[in-house]
């Protein structure tokens, strides 16, 4: 079990949004523990954590989403997730914030540093489907929901193309049927407060 932020004092513990890139290096580590967290956001490297089998991001109320790499975790049965918090949560339908227009080439767009306010991450290096290097290709960001764990999360993937996006999961019943952008424009189902 790898807890990273329990030594931390509450202080130090609110200052951490993210996990650093170097979480890739963790291929031991079973079960994530991110109890409490000021998390907002877990970067693509995660999908390197492939022995993972257990991810408790419990009460970790500012985690809105996560990257699509987390399906790359394929021994993953048990997650913990606060999930009133995400993104098209059925009972509140929170909405998905709009991702940028995808383009074709990354040519104007430094990927190493890019602002994570505005692509959710500060680095892109690779397709979240093909691998392919993002710096070879285009950059098209998009929302699914797919069932990951024990819950429906809603993911964010950064593809290289249309192409990948072609090739991603069916969500399951009671989600936007297809991948997507965000924004206003997307029609949810009903939330369900039953
Ligand atoms: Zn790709």
């Amino acid at each position: 079990m790898f807890q990273p932020l329990v030594e931390l004092s509450p202080t130090e513990r609110r200052q951490i949004v993210t996990l650093p890139p170097t979480i890739a290096k963790l291929t031991d580590v079973k079960h994530l523990v991110l109890y409490g967290s000021n998390l907002v956001r877990i970067p693509p490297e995660i999908g390197a954590m492939t022995n993972l089998e257990e991810f408790t991001p419990y009460t970790s109320h500012r985690l809105h989403w996560f990257p699509y790499e987390l399906t790359r975790c394929r021994q993953l049965k048990a997650s913990t997730v606060s999930t009133r918090s995400l993104y098209g949560n059925f009972k509140i339908r929170p909405p998905f914030p709009p991702l940028q227009p995808g383009r074709a080439s990354i040519r104007d767009l430094d990927i190493s540093d890019l602002d994570p306010k505005v692509w959710g991450t500060d680095v892109i290096q690779a397709c979240s489907v093909c691998s392919r290097p993002i710096a070879e290709a285009g950059l098209y960001q998009v929302w699914i929901s797919l069932r990951v764990g024990t819950d429906t999360l809603p993911l964010l993937v950064n593809a290289c193309s249309p192409a990948c996006i072609d090739t991603l999961p069916i969500p399951p019943d009671g989600y936007v049927p297809t991948p997507h952008t965000g924004g206003s424009g997307i029609a949810q189902p009903r939330a369900d407060y039953s």
